[in-house]
């Protein structure tokens, strides 16, 4: 496995792989930048075909972090784990507590979270042998309403900088996805008087936005179709593709879902068409500033926590009018404050 030329090495300062033969634990914690603080960043439970696609994952998860924690302005750098394995079948709270050692063992260079395959319980297992782990059910909670709060915003700015607009009434706006944060969006946006049309592969999470909020039911297929001001991917990654590009009616993109954009040269195809995409990795802030607040040194307060997250609205305008003064789509304007954040000295 060839880690230092792997795309998303990019200077990683550690990686460690961890293992723990008595309870079958194999793990990468990858480390990519603590220059603004401790890294910080979820640990993934996936059954990966491969050791190289594990480490490939951790690698790039973790580069993003940096990047996402940097523009959030987070005292914190970049990290992320992954353990090797079925979270249905092959989780066990030895297992758990292992990886909880093998954090401890950094003395607090990484700090662990929740993420796709563990949960707050697993969380709760890893306090018990370390104290480096964040998003414990006593502290900050679930990260889904300080997301759809962060998206909120977000939307917010991008209607402010693209429609020249400050209030959201009337505005249209097309949700795909009504999970954890489609749904609170909708509730946040309904308030305000957008008016809504939405999608999920779950009809009757459809059947409850018309009800409750008024919304008008699209095919899981057509979202992309609506005549709408904003469209906000809430489901899946790679939803911005050859496919779907030409046909996004939309001004503005601004989503939770992770990974928008299926290439990044998806970015510049959004912005030739005028649609101005409000980068996921920042719009989607909103859960690890949460986190962050728990992790930091004054313990967790939900309203600095909070009020933390409205800066979202700030920030995206700012690499709005960069993206602009520069001529350069918005998710590389976004890359570059973000490195002249995490490498002040421009040094890559
Ligand atoms: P969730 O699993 O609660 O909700 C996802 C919803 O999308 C479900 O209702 C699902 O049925 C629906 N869906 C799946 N495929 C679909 C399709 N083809 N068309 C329409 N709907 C579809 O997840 P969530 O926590 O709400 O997160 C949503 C997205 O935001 C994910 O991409 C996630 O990675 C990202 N995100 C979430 C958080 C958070 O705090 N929860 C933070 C950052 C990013």
């Amino acid at each position: 496995m060839a880690v230092f030329s792997m795309r998303d090495f990019d200077g990683h300062e550690q990686i460690i792989f961890a293992s723990d033969p008595e309870t079958g634990l194999r793990a990468i914690i990858a480390i990519h930048d603590t220059s603004r603080g401790p890294a910080l960043g979820g640990c993934r439970m996936w059954d990966y075909a491969s050791e190289d696609l594990a480490v490939e994952d951790a690698l790039r998860l973790s580069r993003g972090m940096t990047y996402k924690n940097a523009l959030a302005d987070l005292p914190f750098g970049g990290g992320k784990s992954v353990i090797i394995g079925n979270a249905r079948t092959a989780k066990t709270p030895g297992l758990m507590a292992a990886m909880g050692r093998a954090v401890d063992r950094l003395a607090g260079r990484y700090i662990i979270a929740e993420d796709v395959g563990t949960s707050v319980d697993d969380m709760a297992v890893i306090r018990g042998v370390t104290r480096h782990v964040a998003g414990l059910r006593d502290g900050s909670g679930d990260p889904s309403p300080a997301t759809a709060r962060g998206v909120f915003v977000g939307i917010k700015a991008a209607v402010q900088h693209r429609l020249r607009r400050n209030s959201l009434d009337g505005l249209r706006v097309s949700v795909q996805g009504l999970g954890h944060v489609g749904w609170e969006l909708c509730r946040q946006l309904a308030a305000e008087g957008a008016r809504l049309s939405v999608s999920d592969i779950r009809t009757e999470a459809v059947e409850r936005a018309v009800v409750s909020f008024g919304a008008t039911p699209v095919e899981a297929e057509r979202i992309f179709d609506v005549d709408a001001d904003v469209f906000a991917p809430c489901a899946l990654g790679a939803v911005i593709d050859d496919g779907t590009l030409p046909r996004l009616r939309a001004a503005i993109v601004a989503g939770s879902a992770n990974n928008q954009l299926a290439e990044a040269r998806h970015g510049a195809e959004l912005a030739r068409r005028g649609i101005l995409y409000a980068p996921d990795f920042v719009i989607n802030g909103g859960g690890v500033i949460n986190i962050s607040h728990e992790a930091g040194a004054n313990g967790y307060d939900r309203a600095a926590a909070f009020a933390h997250v409205d800066r979202i609205h700030d920030i995206l305008l700012d690499i709005f009018k960069r993206a602009d003064a520069e001529g350069v789509p918005t998710n590389l304007a976004a890359d570059r404050i973000a490195e002249e954040r995490f490498r002040p000295s421009g040094i890559s």
